[in-house]
């Protein structure tokens, strides 16, 4: 059943030189107890796409989509009031930097209950006890010390686990983590990750994993959207994207991943150019200006979504019966 379902999402920030195209009739759709990867570079409209979702965008942002649902109820016809009380009740957010994203001036105690009493109407005992119980749950040692100290005094690990403790705080049925082990090392890293895979067992909460590594994401997603210059050019199951890749982009992010077998003498291949100008993105394809295969039809007209199977679906000419057969070069 699907948790979350978006259909044809466009959004558009409007500031003093003109408008930036930042997310292109996107739909996707996210299951029950589902993990989600959105993978792409910088600029490719991944994080913009989930603040949309949750209306969490500047005032100067146009937020147009045919249809936002959640658990049966449609979003765009909510008020904002209502929008704001589900995040952190319903929905939790995990952000890249806890530093930023924890509130220096308080203590981990009234960061972590403060949606509790909010949201759950706690008394400040019972939300005492709950946050206890969420640091013991994301393996915080010594959580009563820890209640009282802020957040500069913890290490970043430490941070992302109150980060994570807040985030499933009110036991929200999806939790979006937005580049959420991008500023740990990697040991680190793997133990935020082994935490939020441990989690979503446990309490069967859906995940949409942001980020541009697709290390994280093979760790962790079973099904991935690949984002670039505002739009989806590929989606499927790990399998497609790690095994049957279609689209040049996505074979270009596979190739700068770094290969063990490769090591120490293997370089990495990037992928070269750099990403559209979304002030004025191009007129046809976006990966036009940097793919290697592209065509004439490429810079004249979008490419349509071929579904190759029920879940894989690719955006580009070359899925075309009349195109040039290529196959990807490792
Ligand atoms: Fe390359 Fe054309 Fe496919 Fe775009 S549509 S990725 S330019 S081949």
């Amino acid at each position: 059943m699907n948790l979350l379902e978006v259909k044809n999402l466009n959004t558009s920030f409007h500031i003093g030189v003109g408008t930036v195209q930042a997310v292109r009739g996107i739909s996707f759709h996210v299951e029950q107890g589902e993990s989600l990867g959105i993978v792409g570079e910088s600029g490719s409209g991944k994080s913009v796409s989930m603040l949309s979702v949750m209306g969490l965008l500047p005032n100067y942002a146009d937020i147009v989509a045919d249809s936002i649902r959640f658990d049966g109820r449609e979003l765009t016809k909510l008020s904002g009031k209502a929008l704001r009380a589900m995040h952190g009740s319903e929905i939790g957010m995990i952000f890249q930097d806890p530093m930023t994203s924890l509130n220096p001036l308080f203590t981990v105690e009234s960061q972590l209950t403060e949606p509790l009493r909010i949201h759950r109407h706690m008394d400040k005992r019972q939300a005492r006890q709950r946050a206890l119980e969420l640091l013991r749950q994301v393996d915080i040692p010594n959580p009563e010390a820890r209640l009282k100290q802020y957040p500069h005094e913890l290490s970043g690990g430490l941070r992302q686990r109150v980060m994570i403790a807040i985030a499933i705080a009110c036991g929200p049925k999806m939790i979006i983590a937005d580049e959420p082990t991008t500023a740990l090392d990697v040991t680190i890293q793997a133990q935020i990750l082994e935490l939020l895979q441990h989690l979503k067992q446990e309490t069967q909460t859906s995940i949409i994993m942001i980020t541009h590594d697709l290390g994280v994401i093979a760790s962790m997603c079973s099904r991935i959207l690949v984002m670039y210059g505002g739009t989806i050019c590929e989606q499927g199951n790990a399998r497609d994207i790690f095994y049957d890749p279609r689209h040049p982009y996505t074979w270009g992010l596979l190739n700068s991943i770094p290969k063990v077998q490769d090591a120490p003498a293997g370089k990495l291949i990037p992928i070269k150019g750099t990403p559209p100008d979304m002030l004025k993105p191009p007129a046809g394809c976006p990966f036009s200006p940097r793919c290697r295969y592209c065509m004439p039809v490429c810079r004249a007209y979008m490419p349509p979504t071929t579904e190759l199977s029920d879940v894989h679906r690719v955006a580009c000419h070359l899925m075309h019966p009349h195109a040039p057969k290529i196959t990807r070069e490792v």
